[in-house]
């Protein structure tokens, strides 16, 4: 360095002033400033307002949560707890309704899905099982992503580890009702899309009011009901806590307890994969549980199974450690 050089550094250490645009109107600049980073957002908002009022009507939303409970819960309460686990017995009329209102959700035929879901609890975060976030990935952040994308939607893409239909649920393939409801998966995938549309009709009491229900009962309701499910494959294996000490990454994740109608409760559920019920202490929210007591106290269903305090305490992470 030239000794002109290091003169030029020293002047400018000394004197920053040179170098900054002294401040007049501060406030005033200030003001602008604000305004102008404020107005486009508020013209945004205003936007959405206004789409969304023209777009969405009571008629939309209505719809949307009447097939987002019934298919939800003919996934929770029909092909999970009941055809899967059989943690409660019932006739064979309700198991027609619970295996077709499970169908409408449209996670493929019902007996794909229970063998399917019966392997993953057999290999359960090891090899074989079909939806691991935790198998065949590298570590690192890199290998935490794919594992979680693999266990999301992937899974659904590759072939290699499907739940054979004969070997992991013989009794459904046997069971008239439910392989009739299988063999028939689409039309009653259609038939959820078609009641959509219908109660669109219904409520709104137009033709436009049925396609917007159609939209959300059909298309939205599809959407949610479908990524809240994969959360549990994907999500319940990596976030969340672990009370019980099961020999899988299954846990509870409190979050996604009241739009999973309580499936994310999923360390208790692999620690008690019977038990109707997967949320296990009174705050642990489970809708499907509810609706289980319910039925049960209506007689619809009964030999609902419950696993004691005492059971549950034996295998708990704090009585084992
Ligand atoms: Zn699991
Ligand atoms: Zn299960």
């Amino acid at each position: 360095m030239t000794k002109g050089s290091e003169g030029a550094v020293i002047e400018r250490e000394k004197s920053p002033a040179v170098e900054v645009e002294p401040v007049l109107h501060e406030t005033r600049d200030r003001i602008i400033t604000a305004v102008v980073t404020v107005v486009p957002i508020v013209a945004m908002l205003a936007v959405g307002w206004q789409a969304w009022a023209d777009l969405l009507h009571w008629s939309d939303v209505a719809v949307f949560a009447v097939m987002y409970v019934a298919t939800g819960l003919g996934i929770t309460v029909g092909f999970h707890r009941y055809l899967t686990h059989r943690s409660f017995r019932t006739s064979r009329p309700l198991r027609a309704v619970l295996a077709i209102l499970g169908s409408a959700a449209i996670e493929g035929p019902v007996i794909s899905w229970v063998a399917d879901h019966r392997k993953h609890h057999r290999f359960s975060d090891r090899e074989g099982d079909p939806h691991s976030p935790h198998v065949g990935h590298e570590g690192g952040w890199r290998g935490a992503l794919a594992g979680l994308a693999h266990a999301h939607l992937g899974w659904l893409f590759v072939h290699s580890q499907r739940g054979a239909r004969l070997r992991y649920a013989p009794d459904l393939v046997k069971d008239p009702i439910v392989s009739f409801v299988d063999r028939t998966f689409l039309l009653w995938a259609l038939g959820g899309l078609a009641a959509a549309f219908g109660l669109g009709w219904a409520i709104g009491g137009t033709l436009f009011a049925a396609l917007t229900g159609l939209l959300w009962g059909g298309g939205v309701r599809m959407l949610v009901v479908h990524h809240v499910t994969y959360s549990i494959n994907s999500l319940c294996h990596f976030f969340g806590r672990r009370r019980f000490a099961t020999p899988d990454h299954s846990r509870n994740l409190l979050w996604l307890a009241l739009p999973s109608f309580g499936e994310s409760w999923h360390n208790n559920h692999h620690a008690f994969p019977t038990s109707a019920f997967h949320g296990l202490r009174r705050w642990e929210l489970d809708p499907s549980a509810l609706v289980i007591r319910a039925l049960e106290a209506v007689g619809l269903v009964w030999g609902v199974v419950r696993i004691e305090s005492a059971r549950q305490a034996r295998k708990a992470v704090a009585e084992t450690a």
